[in-house]
């Protein structure tokens, strides 16, 4: 299965995080990075205070199913000592997975796509470098959905 992975850190050095990240994805045995995007520079949501965070997008190619993919995100999160205070707050890394191959996930513990993603330059900007003629089930061509959104919210870098 294709999957696309979301990665953003404003703590401890970001662009380390992200790498940290990225290197823990593609030990799995079960995961093939196949490729990453540039690393790019945005504000806080809502301006949340706090540093400007890093974001990336990767692209894996996957045995896991997206719950367990979903665990493994949330393990490194944990080995990256990220800690949950507020919604949104500051983080070590945040890895969302955006995309599962074309499915819909909807459950308890996953929302796939990504439910903000729609709204987020520094998800849509990325994705589009690595993957410009991808469509978005539910939501259509990235090409339209970035239209809608401001790209000079995110800074490449
Ligand atoms: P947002 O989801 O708006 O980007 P966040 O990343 O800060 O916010 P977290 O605290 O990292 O939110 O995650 C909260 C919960 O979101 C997780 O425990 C997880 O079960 C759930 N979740 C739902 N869909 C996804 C997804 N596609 N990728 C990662 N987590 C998801
Ligand atoms: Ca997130
Ligand atoms: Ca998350």
């Amino acid at each position: 299965m294709l999957a696309y992975i979301g990665l953003g850190s404003n703590l401890k050095d970001p662009k380390e995080q992200i790498k940290r990240a990225l290197s823990a994805l593609n030990d799995n045995n079960e995961i093939e990075l196949m490729t990453s995007s540039s690393l790019y520079e945005s504000k806080p949501l809502l301006d949340i205070p706090g540093p400007n965070y890093i974001n990336a997008v990767c692209k894996i190619e996957t045995k896991l199913s997206a719950l367990d993919l979903l665990d493994l995100c949330q393990e490194i999160e944990e080995s990256q000592q990220r800690v949950r205070e507020v919604k949104w707050g500051s983080r070590t890394i945040d890895l969302d997975i955006l995309l599962y191959g074309g499915q819909i996930i909807l459950n308890k513990r996953l929302s796939i796509p990504h439910p903000e993603a729609i709204n987020r330059a520094f998800v849509l900007v990325p994705l589009f470098e690595i993957e410009p003629e991808i469509k978005v089930p539910l939501l259509g061509p990235i090409k339209l959905l970035l239209d809608r959104i401001n790209k000079l919210d995110v800074k490449k870098l």
